[in-house]
């Protein structure tokens, strides 16, 4: 790529199978290259989304208004009982149309049937990071454990592009006995484990209730807390809870908006978790409880949110927010690579350079506080052009085909 502008200078950007090779206002095309002319766009890094459940926009918009157990139990667990892996396809094909139109390389997913969402994601030319539920709440551990090894054997070998995990889905839907079988099985295979905690108030308080210790403790004395995992909500996690984590090296994703859809009631403890040096991501969480998956969008309402809640609008400055939100925060998000240098992944954007919303003012600002998604004009993810000029090529084929599946579900 020639012509995109990095923090006010023109530079090249040559990438070679997946990877940048070089950046710099020195790289020129090579004989035999294929090249792309930014034409003076704005290039930034690509953004990662550290935690959802893409196939859940089949669920958008279905039953929204109803109290969190109500939704679960009347409409979500129903219909997820009777789901079947296209349906998980087309789910994830609409999630990756919208990642990709909005700057997402790189998500984390937690779903069932995920051969399915590898496979929507390869055919979409994303990177994820993929992992089939654990819950024995009902007592299933060995039926549990025969499915995810199964799942884990058909997600390995998937390409680059595709990394298994391990996602026991919280502390209080899977034993204790099955999150000792996954921090052994997360070891033996070395994967990431994924998995919701510190989310509710009710959580911690029924964890300190039966065994004696707050969430983060709990994890770390059945050995899952380490530098491969990843810990989506943390909203009620308390200082002794972030020094631990960071001690361990374990990331949190904060999820900001589908934690006010939801009703939380509390905002994630960053200026304690900066402070303990706790590595952080920012995910949107499935379309079924946020339900956009445009991360610009919960990107502003992170930085918002903390600011308000701490009364001090100092709390965080927009280029750490930034930051944040392309995973650079966390060495398990970022892979061991600074976005955007020579080595690391071939995934950035080029901002539509005649935005309204960027064309004054200080870039970061603009893209924390005044952009969405929308900005995006060209999304490169593994040095392949997955978007230009602002559109998905087959959207309209993936959305008609998720609306099918949708339907076929009495969902839509
Ligand atoms: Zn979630």
């Amino acid at each position: 790529m020639i012509g995109a502008v990095l923090d006010g200078e023109g530079v090249g950007v040559r990438c070679v199978e997946g990877t940048i090779e070089a950046i710099g206002v020195d790289v020129a095309a090579q004989p035999g290259d294929e090249v792309l002319d930014a034409g003076g766009a704005p290039l930034v890094p690509a953004l990662v989304n550290g935690h959802g459940h893409a196939a859940m926009t089949l669920f958008r918009g279905y039953g929204g208004d109803l109290p969190l157990m109500r939704w679960l139990r009347e409409k979500i667990w129903p219909v997820e009982a009777r789901l079947e892996p296209e349906d998980v396809y087309w789910g994830t094909r609409l999630a990756c149309a919208e990642m990709i139109r909005t700057g997402t390389a790189r998500f984390w997913d937690m779903y069932w049937h995920p051969e399915a969402t590898a496979r929507a994601v390869a055919d979409a030319g994303l990177r994820a990071t993929i992992g089939g539920p654990l819950f024995d709440a009902g007592g299933n551990a060995e039926g549990t454990k025969q499915r995810v090894r199964g799942e884990l054997d058909a997600l390995a070998g998937r390409g680059a592009a595709i990394d298994a995990a391990i996602a026991p889905h919280s502390i209080y839907t899977v034993s204790e006995e099955l999150l000792r079988w996954t921090a052994e099985t997360a070891a033996e295979r070395e994967l990431p484990v994924q998995i919701h905690l510190a989310e509710t108030a009710d959580e911690v308080e029924e964890c300190m209730a039966r065994h004696g210790v707050r969430p983060a403790a709990y994890l770390d004395r059945l050995g899952l807390l380490g530098e491969r995992t990843l810990l989506a909500h943390g909203v009620w996690l308390n200082r002794a809870e972030l020094e631990l984590i960071a001690e361990r090296g374990a990331t949190v994703v904060v999820n900001p908006v589908a934690n006010m859809k939801l009703a939380v009631g509390g905002t994630f403890p960053y200026p304690a978790a900066r402070e303990a040096g706790v590595a952080l991501g920012l995910g949107t969480d499935g379309a079924g409880s946020n339900d956009s998956l445009d991360l610009f969008a919960d990107l502003k309402a992170f930085a918002l949110s903390q600011r308000h809640a701490a009364g001090d609008p100092t709390v965080i400055a927009a280029a750490e927010a930034l930051r944040i939100a392309t995973g650079a925060a966390s060495p398990l998000l970022a892979g061991g690579h600074e976005p955007l240098t020579g080595g690391a992944p071939a995934d950035f954007l080029l901002l539509r350079g005649d935005s309204p919303e960027l064309g004054l003012g200080d870039l970061t600002s603009d893209l924390v506080y005044a952009a969405s998604g929308s900005v995006v004009d060209t999304s490169v993810v593994a040095g392949r052009v997955l978007m230009r000029g602002g559109s998905v090529e087959d959207s309209a084929e993936i959305v008609s085909r998720a609306a099918e599946r949708a339907r076929r579900l009495g969902i839509a």
